[in-house]
């Protein structure tokens, strides 16, 4: 990793962390979710970051990938469940980091606690040369002690340029995987909580989309080559193409021809409360560095 690259996934970490912070302090009853996103995506903007993903704000049962979509008037509730999960790049390095904050009521504070806990632990535990089953046997220990379940098919992930999900998963459990941290990695780790049955299933479309097959794009003209050169391959949402012509119609066509990909949004199988939280790591010669810290 180069003193540039150091630098800019430090640069996006403290943009992310500071977005997280205000997230924290913004999540509240009868505001829209529609609100906040913009708020925090404006933020990271203002700070000299790009949003690497549209901002998901995810509820009570909903686990992730759901954003809010153009004039969307959901609101939050008191008793609510929120997982802010937000990323910012620089240069294409990414910071990705995520929260959880119940709204106005304190049930859920031993669930949140459960995945904030694993986080901290990993992060007091890390070191080069671990391996991922290791992190994800910590998650697990930590969630199920306080008597709760991890999500078995959620996972963090490798980061690399302009690449959210880089080949490398870090389970929430001990998957018995041989592979280790080393230097010159990024990686994001996201320990999720859940009073529920531990899985997550695909659910309804969640307005979020990312090119899968950039060449299939050429036939939807100026809106594919804008997706392709604007976004480099991460996710984006229509919120953000406010002025493009028959934008929904477009992105309709594009994930019909393969174009694109439509990520659903995640719930837990159960129906359970999901709590989570998230940090970037990148791996120097000096060791392990939390960039969202
Ligand atoms: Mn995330
Ligand atoms: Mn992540």
């Amino acid at each position: 990793m180069t003193p540039q690259e150091i630098s800019a996934y430090m640069k996006a970490g403290r943009i992310a962390r500071k977005a997280r912070e205000c997230a924290e302090g913004a999540v509240r009853e009868g505001k829209t979710l529609l609100s906040l996103a913009e708020e925090l995506e404006r933020l990271i903007r203002d700070e000299g970051g790009e949003p690497a993903f549209p901002v998901n704000i995810s509820v009570n049962h909903e686990a992730a990938h759901y954003t809010p979509m153009p004039g969307d008037g959901r609101v939050f509730k008191r008793g609510d469940v929120v997982k802010v999960d937000l990323g910012v790049h620089v240069d294409g390095y990414i910071a990705d980091t995520a929260i959880t904050v119940e709204v106005g009521t304190y049930r859920y504070e031993a669930l949140i606690e459960a995945a904030r806990s694993a986080l901290d632990a990993v992060v007091r535990r890390m070191r080069v040369g671990v391996r991922t089953s290791e992190i994800g046997g910590w998650i697990e220990e930590e969630i199920t002690a306080q008597g709760f379940r991890p999500i078995a098919n959620l996972t963090g992930h490798s980061l690399d340029r302009y690449a959210l999900h880089a080949g490398l998963s870090i389970p929430n459990f001990d998957d018995g995987s041989r592979k280790t941290v080393e230097v010159g990695m990024a990686f994001a780790v996201e320990p999720f909580s859940t009073d529920g049955q531990g899985w997550v299933r695909n659910w309804k479309p969640g307005n979020i989309y990312s090119v899968k097959r950039a060449r299939k794009g050429e036939v939807l003209g100026d809106f594919g080559r804008e997706v392709i050169e604007r976004f480099k391959g991460l996710p984006f949402t229509p919120r953000w193409l406010p002025d493009t012509p028959d934008r929904d119609e477009m992105i309709r066509r594009g994930v019909k021809s393969g174009f694109l990909h439509a990520y659903p949004v995640l719930v837990e199988r159960g129906k359970g409360t999901v709590a989570q939280f998230e940090h970037t790591f990148i791996v120097t010669g000096e060791g392990v560095k939390v960039t969202t810290l």
